[in-house]
């Protein structure tokens, strides 16, 4: 495993990356890349969605947060614990969004 700390190849493929030996152009930024012949983009880009995805969770846990702090929600048990689940979900995409700009930030 040459880079830990990097994406995994296959935490890219719901994002279009997949690995292969095959020569395919990059529907996004057009460049030639090696990988599965049905990849949809290479992958940086692949993981410039993932990050994308992980930014907009980020906005939705934030909104989340908001509601918590503008709304009186603690007398419905069931909406407490749906909040408690988003919070919780929340800080694993914080805490996957950190590690992903820590890896990212050492390329220029
Ligand atoms: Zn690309």
């Amino acid at each position: 495993m040459a880079d830990p700390s990097a994406p995994e190849a296959g935490e890219l493929v719901p994002y279009g990356y997949a690995p292969g030996s095959y020569y395919v152009t990059c529907g996004e930024c057009k460049e030639k890349f090696i990988g599965d012949k049905r990849a949809a983009r290479c992958r940086a880009c692949a993981a410039m969605r993932k990050l994308a995805e992980t930014e907009k969770r980020l906005a939705e846990a934030q909104e989340a947060l908001r509601v918590i702090a503008t709304q009186s929600v603690y007398e419905d048990d069931e909406y407490r614990y749906q909040l408690q689940d988003m919070i919780d979900a929340a800080r694993e995409v914080a805490e996957d969004a950190l590690r992903s700009a820590a890896t990212s930030g050492k390329g220029e």
